[in-house]
């Protein structure tokens, strides 16, 4: 039996880590999870119940009022976050959400709360994750490290697009900033800063289709779990 691998992926925002995550784990038959999703969805939690990021600090045990699942869509085959019961999936995808989750996600308590949880996602193997501490935090000895990265400008236009084709209105001066922000917030926050872990493998797809991210990050995943195979 082929041996089952952790694959992290993490790099800036909007670079298409969700994209070739949920891409490899399809090929794999694995499980894929977005943290980015989890502190999405503890910042709406906050901002739905008026709590400020000092409460938070003083009485971490508010966290335990949060619930987050991921439950499978079968007709849009993705699944979808949930938060205490509700679906959430449009909800944190926006903005309003979007401006507030750096600051959410560089409480310690929050990280500490939300990293538990995915190592217990993770304790079988068969994973990809997707964030920015899953390759130095989450899973220091993943068997496959990505680094994903692409200039601010390439990922302002893709998100830009992504919203707007959905309907949402935004300008691209805004995203551009939001995306440039939450690097900046992402890359120096004291609390696992967005960081490259030593044995990751870069990719920058500035100029680079899914469809060829997509084969060579398979290609990846199949050396490791072959090399694995011969010990
Ligand atoms: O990946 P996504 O852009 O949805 O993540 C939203 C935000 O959540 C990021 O900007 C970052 O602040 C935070 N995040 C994090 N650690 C992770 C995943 C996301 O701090 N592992």
């Amino acid at each position: 039996m082929l041996a089952k691998i952790i694959i992290a992926i993490d790099g800036h925002s909007s670079c298409g880590k969700g994209t070739l995550a949920k891409n490899l784990a399809k090929e794999l038959d694995y499980t894929f999870i977005d943290s980015g999703a989890m502190y999405r969805a503890v910042t709406l939690y906050l901002m739905q119940n008026n709590i400020s990021l000092n409460e938070v600090h003083e009485d971490p045990a508010l966290l335990g009022n949060i619930k987050i699942t991921f439950e499978f869509d079968p007709e849009r085959e993705y699944f979808e976050t949930h938060l205490n019961g509700v679906n959430v999936e449009s909800e944190i995808r926006g903005m309003k959400v979007a401006r507030h989750v750096s600051k959410v996600s560089a409480i310690e308590e929050v990280r500490k709360f939300l990293v538990a949880q995915q190592q217990y996602m993770g304790r079988e193997k068969g994973v990809v994750m997707d964030g920015r501490d899953i390759g130095t935090v989450v899973f220091p000895d993943a068997e496959l490290k990505i680094f994903m990265t692409a200039s601010p400008e390439v990922r302002a236009q893709r998100r830009y697009e992504e919203l707007t084709k959905k309907g949402v209105h935004v300008n691209y001066a805004e995203v551009l900033h939001n995306i440039k922000e939450r690097d900046y917030i992402d890359s120096n926050r004291a609390a696992s800063p967005l960081a490259k872990a030593e044995d990751a493998i870069t990719l920058d797809n500035s100029s680079m289709s899914k469809t060829d991210q997509a084969k060579l990050a398979l290609q990846w995943a199949r050396g490791v779990i072959k090399s694995l195979a011969h010990h």
